[in-house]
Formats: C-alpha cells, structure tokens, sequence
C-alpha cells in the first residue's frame, strides 16, 4: 500500500511528479471490472433512489433547488458519513431577475485519507451542475445535468468501502502520511452553469466562477505540498449531457488525452467483456486512437471553463453532438436511455476506482461477496 509512490523510488521519482502530472495506477483487473456495480433501480426515474428525486426544476432560488440540495446533502449524510460536506455560497444578479441577489450554492462532497494535513493531498474532482434551466418553464434537464449528478453519488457510494479498506490497511502498516502523494477524491455539484436569458460570460457559469476565483485566493499554510486547492486537483472530471442513446464523447484536449484513453480504454475492455448493457452504433469515448495533431483549439463552454483558465487539468465529458432533447422540454426522464445511463454509471465508477489505485485492495476472486449496488 503506497499510494501512488514505491517508497524506494521517492526520492528519484519525487522530482518528477513535482513537474508533471504523472499517475501510475495499476489497471482494474478483468475480475474487478466485472464487479463494479450499474446502479441498477437506484436510477429509475420514477422511484429511483438516487435520480428520481432531482427530476425536478432546479433553478437557482426556486424551492426545487432546495429540495435537489436536500436530497445530496441527506444521501451524504447518511449514506457516506465519512466524506466532508462544504457549502460554497455566493450570490449574483442575473439578467432576468433585476436587482435581486440570486443565491446559488455549490456542494462539495470530499474524502481524503484521515491523517492528511490541509493542501496535503491531491483530489481526483469529479464535477457535475445540478442546476437547471430557467427556461422553457418546467424544464427538467434529466441529461442536463440530473443524469450526471446521480451518477457521482453512485460512484462515491461506491468508492467509499473501498477507501476505508485502503486507508485502514494503509493505518495498519504504518503507511499513513509517510507518503507525501496522498490521494483523496472530491465530488463538486455546482449551482448556476445554466445562462438566465442567454449565454454569456457573465450570464452562466455563476457556481463554477465564484469557486474558481476564492480557491485561487485560498492560499494553504506554506509549508503545504499543494499551493492552493486548485492546485490539489489531479484531475476536472466534469461530466454533462449524458443519458441520450448513442452518445459520442470526443477527447477535447491533448494535455489530458492520455486520462481520456484511460477512461475510453476501461470503456473498451467492459464492452468486451460483456458488461455494457447498451449496443451503441459506435464507443461513447471513440477517440483513443486521435493523432495528437488532430485537436482543435476551441472548447465547448462549461463549468470547466473558470478552472482551466487558472491551469487545472480538465477531462470533458460531455456528449458532442448534443443530445436532441438539448434544452427543450424533452430532456425529461422518460427521453432517457437507461442502458446507457446505467453503462456511464459503470464507466465512470471503473475510471474512478482505477485512478485512485484500488487493486491495492481488490476483493477475492472468490470468498468474498460481490459488490451491489
Ligand atoms: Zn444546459
């Protein structure tokens, strides 16, 4: 158990990791694959635990947006009592409610090895928006980002036994805090990505851009590994618009492809080994083979956007082209495809659990009972 770091190799391998953002995590073996758990009923979109209750309206300052914070925070709460809950506060007028100060509240669910000191360990950030469009009235946003956000709470209630497991077993052998590349995974659901009346710099992104800015400023104690939490993040997983059938996700941007191929790659061997449901016309992630020449410069505009802009490394996965229910009254939960979503809770999951190294603490191939969803 040594986290991302041999011991004997520290002090050779230490330079290198100051200067680049190397991760050398052991591929999830075929055997953990296949029990790495769907979801199943928890994302029925009618009395599904974790999706059907944020099928709702959700705009900011409206009571949907209570209710889709109250059902996170309860799941948090109760569920997964280990991980760190922050409310992130800011307030904005928008273009349509005048002088009003709109509040919007990011979520940020987190959970490090027990002994970490503050800017100590590096987080794998998985993000999703959970806000939704002001506009057409009504509008639902199941892919948009409702989908994504039942998702993530899939993935760490996944995650979770296996963290403990690893930070228990790390404890026991005296490995705890010794390694100075601790890991720990943090779950962003952001308030306000949705523009008001139309997009512009100042009219979307409203969560994601406060956030950005004070962690910017947050400047952890001096002697701390990580500069600022920003700095902390490994790696902006930001998912959006998934859900439709047949969705295709490009690899965006050439700095981060090599963690696309990871996630296209698990993507690839749990086709083949049969344990996608969907049968989609081509792979949800069908760029890992892309010629590095081939990116291009411009991005689609997202939550990812005030990050980047600040240097934090961004993996986008979003759905290029739009789904067709894209921001109308279809993108609803019964316009959802549920093999697929299922499919991306299963990915999403895997990738997780390979970057944060868990075949330190595979189960039994026999033994030991499956994990469930
Ligand atoms: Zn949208």
């Amino acid at each position: 158990m040594s986290g991302h770091v041999i011991p004997m190799l520290l002090i050779l391998a230490l330079h290198h990791l100051l200067i680049s953002p190397v991760v050398a995590y052991t591929a999830l073996s075929d055997h953990f694959l296949q029990l790495v758990p769907s979801g199943g009923a928890d994302f029925d979109i009618d009395n599904g635990k974790l999706l059907a209750p944020i099928l709702i309206p959700r705009v900011a300052g409206t009571p949907g947006q209570t209710a889709a914070q109250q059902h996170f925070v309860n799941f948090f709460a109760k569920e997964l009592p280990k991980w760190n809950i922050e409310w992130f506060n800011s307030t904005s007028t928008t273009p349509v409610t005048g002088d009003k100060q709109v509040p919007f509240a990011n979520l940020l669910f987190k959970r490090e090895p027990p002994w970490v000191q503050q800017g100590q360990s590096n987080l794998l950030t998985l993000v999703a928006h959970y806000d939704s469009k002001i506009y057409p009235e009504g509008f639902i946003g199941a892919t948009d980002s409702a989908v994504p956000c039942a998702i993530l709470m899939h993935v760490a209630r996944t995650l979770d036994k296996f963290l403990t497991q690893m930070h228990d077993e790390m404890a026991a052998l005296g490995e705890g805090g010794t390694v100075p590349m601790d890991m720990g995974v943090q779950i962003l659901l952001l308030d306000g990505e949705e523009a008001f009346k139309q997009w512009t710099d100042t009219d979307s992104l409203y969560g994601a851009r406060a956030l950005a800015e004070t962690w910017e400023n947050s400047v952890h104690p001096a002697m701390s590994f990580y500069r600022n939490p920003l700095d902390q993040i490994s790696m902006f997983v930001l998912l959006d618009l998934l859900g439709s059938a047949n969705p295709t996700v490009p690899s965006f941007f050439q700095t981060t492809h090599w963690a696309y191929k990871a996630m296209a790659t698990i993507e690839g061997r749990m086709r083949k080994l049969g344990l996608l449901e969907s049968v989609p016309q081509r792979p949800f992630l069908p760029d890992l083979e892309k010629e590095t020449t081939t990116f291009y410069r411009g991005f689609i505009e997202d939550d990812h956007k005030p990050f980047m802009a600040r240097g934090v490394p961004v993996l986008h996965v979003i759905a290029s082209p739009f789904p067709k229910v894209w921001h109308t009254m279809d993108d609803d939960g019964a316009h959802l495809d549920m093999p697929t979503v299922r499919d991306w809770a299963k990915i999403v999951t895997a990738f997780a659990l390979e970057w944060l190294d868990m075949m330190e603490v595979e189960p039994k191939e026999d033994g030991e009972a499956p994990v469930t969803s």
